[in-house]
């Protein structure tokens, strides 16, 4: 479509990378992949007003875009490489490419992550982006390979995203003085972190790992299944922010920790007996990792309060269509 959006994307986003030996401007890129190493790829599409709200700065859309797709390569133990981007703009707006470039690489840039090619039509405003990370042989983490006896831990905090989408979608007329608070949540759903640095640290040590991007419950539900085991979760021990706590009682705060979706933290899976020895190494990485429950027979996963009875199963994360 419009040379100029194109040579303006390409324009910013130069990186130079010698594996890329044709990024954009010919038909297609060409690609040397690292000898001996494995290449782990995958692919997201964001759609205005339903993966994010209408109204969204176009620099915080080019940050998730990219974002949540590194997401997928951390979840996998991947070091990401390369993008390709499809951009379905209603019209030729320089602008928004130029706010959402800004934004796009801002994340890759000290990533080293090239941009190398990609598509720009005319239609809904619609992102795809691809990325292509290298994993040594056979060390991805996978979602299979949960044993009963595992611990259940998780990155971060949980809730927070889907806490700033109800920020947005609550709009607050009077100043009361928590508008920080309601700001750190928006910034959590707009500009989430890709644990690519946990992800790596956890090849040869998880059992098995996902990206939470629906919810907890479902997404740890995609390690029980893949595994053929079942998950316990303690509600006392989900790390949850004080910006969620302090903006929010305890029910709601447990239910988006539990079905909110957006967070990209990473669940993963460790024999109980390596939790104390992981959560250090993660910990030297600037991340903490928080225990929350533990894999056991059975299929599904429950949740048991603070009282120690389980609690009624909640309505489930996000699920998509595509
Ligand atoms: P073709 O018609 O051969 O597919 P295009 O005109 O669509 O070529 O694209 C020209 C070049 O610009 C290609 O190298 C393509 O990969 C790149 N490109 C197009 N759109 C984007 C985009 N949104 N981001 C990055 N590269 C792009
Ligand atoms: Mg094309």
């Amino acid at each position: 479509m419009e040379f100029d959006l194109i040579e303006l994307i390409r324009r910013h986003c130069a990186q130079p990378r010698d594996d890329v030996r044709i990024g954009i401007g010919d038909d297609a890129a060409v690609l040397a992949p690292p000898p001996g190493q494995e290449l782990a790829v995958a692919i997201d599409t964001l759609v205005e007003g339903v993966h994010f709200p209408r109204g969204t700065a176009p620099a915080d859309v080019g940050w998730k875009a990219l974002a949540v797709n590194l997401s997928d390569l951390a979840a996998m133990g991947a070091s990401p490489a390369w993008a390709l981007l499809a951009l379905t703009l209603p019209t030729a707006d320089a602008d928004f490419v130029e706010g959402f470039v800004e934004g796009f690489v801002r994340l890759a840039r000290p990533l080293r992550l090239a941009l190398v090619g990609g598509d720009t039509t005319r239609g809904p405003l619609a992102i795809s982006v691809a990325v292509h990370g290298f994993v040594p042989p056979g060390q991805a983490l996978v979602r299979a390979g949960a044993r009963v006896g595992d611990a259940v831990l998780i990155t971060g905090t949980l809730g927070d995203a889907a806490a700033g989408l109800h920020a947005l979608q609550h709009p607050v007329r009077e100043d009361d003085g928590r508008a920080g608070l309601r700001d750190f949540l928006i910034e959590r759903l707009n500009r989430p972190t890709p644990r690519l640095a946990v992800g790596t640290a956890l090849r040869g040590q998880a059992t098995a790992c996902v990206d939470v991007s629906d919810g907890l419950l479902a997404d740890l539900g995609h390690i029980c299944t893949a595994s053929g085991v079942a998950a316990e979760i303690e509600a006392a021990l989900l790390p949850r922010s004080s910006a969620l706590l302090e903006l929010h009682d305890e029910t709601s705060a447990l239910h988006f920790a539990l079905s909110g979706g957006d967070d990209y933290e990473l669940c993963f899976t460790v024999p109980a007996g390596r939790v104390a020895e992981v959560q250090a190494g993660l910990a030297r990485l600037g991340c903490g990792a928080t225990k929350i429950g533990r894999i056991v027979e059975g299929d599904g996963v429950r949740v048991r309060g603070a009282d120690g009875a389980w609690l009624a199963a909640g309505r489930p994360g996000w699920e998509h269509f595509a």
